[in-house]
């Protein structure tokens, strides 16, 4: 059945003409969908009960339950366990910044990408996430930072104003149902967020940037690279076996001819594997007269892992050298640390452990 909320509002109001229906009751479900974000039909309170019970037999309607919360003490993060309807369970975040509230979402159940530092990906992957699913863990998110009994402030707009697809699973292997999960967030007729605001993050799938430059999206694009060489990538990314770092700058560079788009390039520092002095510099050299931005993220921890992450002065000599290179550079604040929440700790189910 298909995933209502991935449609289109031309793909919804085609077969709901296609019922010798009016077209504008597109335009309602649509919005019921998107705006004023029901879960089911039994919302659409202003629409015939006999349109709605063909909607729900024709329509698949995603759904999630919120199978548990866990907030950080250290800075307010909220890490939402989303149950799905085959009882899988997926990791979504809730952060606050001083510009609004950003929610990190998973693109699949899983990740078979393999990245060695990487909670994300232990057990592979299962299965990947509708475009539905993708959406609806922002609507669920929205819904209750605008439920009052969950906001201790009352002043302010508590609404989701940014949107990272980075958590659990690799987005460019779930390319097509990513660009509808796009497509339909930043919908005018719908939730309507600008492009500017959503980040989608990838291990380096090259084929797919190609793709993603076809399209008008205004996305910021971010590249996992965590190595300045081959060599390096290929121990710590299986990832780096199927494209090269040559292969990935191309693409990028492809990417930002067709574009315009500043790229952004993550790299994780791990405490003597990929954060010495020359690792920088050969970093500097790739990257130099790029237009881009280097986020550094001194790594998570990940129980089933032994890195440890670079400390304070080994992350600043670092980030100096790229600076001394004209490369802008960042440290990204870990934030929701104390409850696994950061980047790389989202993982498939923590529940499935409890239970067994
Ligand atoms: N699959 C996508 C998005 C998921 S992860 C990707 O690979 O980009 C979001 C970011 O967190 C990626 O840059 C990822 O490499 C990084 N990451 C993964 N594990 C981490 C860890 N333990 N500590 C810090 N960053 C990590």
């Amino acid at each position: 059945m298909t995933d209502i909320k991935s449609l289109s509002l031309a793909e919804l109001e085609e077969k709901i003409v296609s019922w010798q229906e009016p077209k504008y009751r597109a335009k309602q479900v649509f919005e019921w969908l998107h705006k004023h974000l029901a879960g089911d039909v039994s919302e659409m309170t202003n629409l015939p009960k006999k349109f709605r019970e063909k909607l729900a037999e024709e329509f698949y309607f995603p759904k999630l339950e919120t199978a548990d919360k866990l907030v950080s003490e250290a800075d307010g993060t909220i890490k939402f366990l989303f149950r799905l309807e085959d009882s899988n369970v997926i990791e979504s975040v809730l952060m606050r910044y001083e510009h609004g509230y950003s929610v990190c979402i998973s693109s699949q159940v899983g990740c078979r990408m393999g990245c060695s530092f990487c909670a994300s990906t232990i057990g592979g992957k299962i299965r990947d996430l509708t475009a539905g699913e993708m959406l609806e863990q922002i609507y669920h998110i929205e819904k209750f930072l605008k439920d009052p009994e969950n906001t201790s402030e009352k002043k302010g707009s508590f609404r989701v104003s940014n949107v990272v697809v980075m958590g659990t699973g690799e987005p460019f292997d779930n390319f097509e149902n990513f660009c509808r999960f796009y497509e339909r967030i930043s919908d005018p007729d719908g939730f309507n967020l600008s492009g500017r605001n959503i980040t989608v993050s990838t291990c380096g799938l090259a084929d797919k940037i190609y793709d993603l430059a076809e399209k008008d999206y205004s996305l910021t694009l971010a590249i996992s690279l965590h190595a300045p060489n081959d060599i390096l990538r290929q121990q710590i990314m299986p990832v780096a076996r199927a494209f090269t770092i040559s292969q990935i700058m191309k693409a990028c560079d492809h990417y930002f001819a067709k574009t315009g788009r500043r790229i952004t390039f993550e790299y994780s520092l791990i405490n003597d594997v990929n954060d010495t002095e020359e690792c920088a510099r050969e970093l500097s050299m790739l990257l130099k007269g790029k237009n881009c931005h280097v986020n550094l993220i001194p790594v998570n921890p990940v129980k089933e892992r032994n890195y440890t992450r670079s400390d304070r002065n080994r992350t600043m000599a670092f980030k100096n050298i790229l600076e001394k290179n004209g490369i802008n550079a960042t440290i990204r604040r870990g934030m929701g640390r104390d409850i696994d929440a950061a980047c790389g700790q989202l993982r498939r189910s923590y529940y499935e452990k409890a239970d067994c």
